[in-house]
């Protein structure tokens, strides 16, 4: 990856504040642990493994969030609403990297800029639930939250919060990031091949033909600009690749919160962009408390509740200084209430003239439950509110610098809609999540097409 930019401006330190601070504030959403030992053993040993992303890359990745922030740079955000364990395979991982790769793709040549992309996995392990227990019939448990807390499976041993989970947790992304690492350090990314992130599909889908038009007149450029320059330009064979998770569960996260030489303050080195959720981002909650203290980018979920004057106090703490690149706001208001709810938000902050990077999460807002008991979105309404969103910035004379989604690379039913216009009756055939439902493969490129039809009009 490449070498931060030292041109960010200092920051004070934050004060008063250690990586465990946050426990002196209400913590919400944290699992119930039966023995606090064994917790604090599992922490003592998490301090001792080596961490899974350095400075150096997280101080990079500021950089290029803080180019995105002046319109230079695009984010695309995107993985599973929750990775498991089980799905920590070569085939599971390769092919959400190839969807990713191939939308950065469409939208680097449809918008004309870089695209940063990270990743929603290496570490996306801990869910947030709306309630604390789980009832079925006439027996309640502790609801599951997430495979580095608990498993999924309706039992009372499966349900009971194992700390242990946590060093599985770290080995699943430490491994994660090393076939991540390794596929596109062998050149897997490769501008000059973009053939080689072909997913079968691609022969019979109904977007072909427009992604292979994409496909061949990037290769077209490429090679012009080759010819130009009269060699091969080696950066294009390689691309940078950050992770990002919601740092929900903070006992795991405070293990992973260090400091590293020749460099001040704190960094989390369990990922290069952490979030926090809708649920924890009260001003005096611990998930706050703990974020302002690191010194990662950070973003946080802005949901259609959060009022212009919460968002600006949360601004204030989380990025007191107005560093650059420092921190991203995922709005997720839905199709039906962005329209509403997005714009006195854009004009607070415009007013206040604060530095942020503002991103669309176009899922999590357009949840919705079927008839048949599934819980999907649907395709129009994910669209819809990008497209909304883009057109509520210009109005506000701020800048859409990027988008949030949850998909995967393999070939799920759980979104409804898209090229092959699924049904709430195709939801059946392959729905695989078991938290929020994910585009698939073609969905997501359809997404990254309409990004670029969007803006290219
Ligand atoms: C999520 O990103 O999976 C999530 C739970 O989002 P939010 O906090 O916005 O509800
Ligand atoms: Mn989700």
């Amino acid at each position: 990856m490449n070498q931060p930019d030292r041109s960010l401006r200092p920051v004070t330190v934050a004060s008063e504040w250690a990586p465990d601070s946050w426990r002196a504030r209400p913590a919400l959403q944290m699992p119930a642990y039966p023995d606090d030992a064994a917790l604090a053993e599992v922490q003592d040993e998490l301090r001792a493994l080596p961490p899974l992303v350095t400075s150096w890359e997280i101080m990079a990745l500021k950089q290029q969030l803080a180019e995105a922030q002046e319109g230079k740079r695009f984010l695309l955000q995107g993985g599973d609403c929750a990775e498991n364990f089980s799905d920590c395979s070569s085939e599971v991982i390769s092919n959400r990297l190839k969807v990713l790769l191939q939308m950065s793709l469409v939208l680097v040549h449809g918008l004309r800029i870089p695209v940063i992309r990270v990743g929603r996995f290496a570490g996306q392990y801990a869910k947030p639930r709306s309630a604390d227990t789980e009832v079925r019939g006439d027996v309640t448990l502790p609801s599951y939250r997430g495979d580095i807390v608990n498993r999924p499976e309706f039992t009372a041993d499966a349900r009971i919060p194992d700390p242990r989970r946590m060093i599985k947790a770290h080995a699943r992304s430490a491994m994660t990031m090393n076939f991540v690492r390794s596929l596109i350090d062998g050149g897997f990314a490769d501008l000059h091949h973009p053939e080689y992130w072909g997913l079968d599909w691609v022969g019979d889908s109904p977007l072909a033909e427009e992604y292979q038009r994409m496909v061949s007149g990037l290769g077209d450029a490429v090679r012009f600009m080759e010819t130009l320059v009269g060699s091969q330009i080696h950066d294009l064979k390689r691309v940078d690749f950050y992770t990002s998770h919601e740092a929900l569960l903070l006992p795991y996260e405070e293990a992973q919160t260090r400091q590293v030489p020749r460099q001040w303050g704190w960094f989390n080195l369990s990922t290069h962009f952490p979030w926090i959720g809708m649920r924890t981002a009260a001003l005096d909650g611990a998930h706050t408390e703990y974020f302002r203290g690191i010194r990662n980018p950070v973003a946080v979920k802005v949901g259609p509740s959060v009022t212009p004057d919460q968002l600006l106090r949360l601004i204030d703490v989380l990025n007191p200084d107005d560093e650059p690149g420092r921190l991203g706001l995922i709005h997720r208001m839905g199709a039906a209430h962005v329209a509403d709810k997005l714009p006195p938000l854009l004009d607070a902050v415009k007013r206040e003239g604060r530095r942020v990077l503002w991103i669309c999460d176009a899922m999590h807002g357009n949840t919705e439950s079927t008839s048949n008991g599934y819980k999907t979105r649907r395709f129009h309404n994910i669209r819809s509110e990008i497209e909304q969103s883009f057109d509520i910035h210009a109005a506000a004379g701020t800048r859409l610098g990027g988008v949030h989604l949850e998909l995967t690379g393999e070939d799920v039913t759980e979104c409804t809609g898209g090229a092959r216009e699924l049904t709430d009756t195709d939801l059946e055939r392959a729905y695989r999540s078991t938290v929020d439902p994910r585009l698939n493969y073609e969905q997501s490129l359809e997404i990254a097409m309409a990004i670029v039809r969007k803006q290219s009009q």
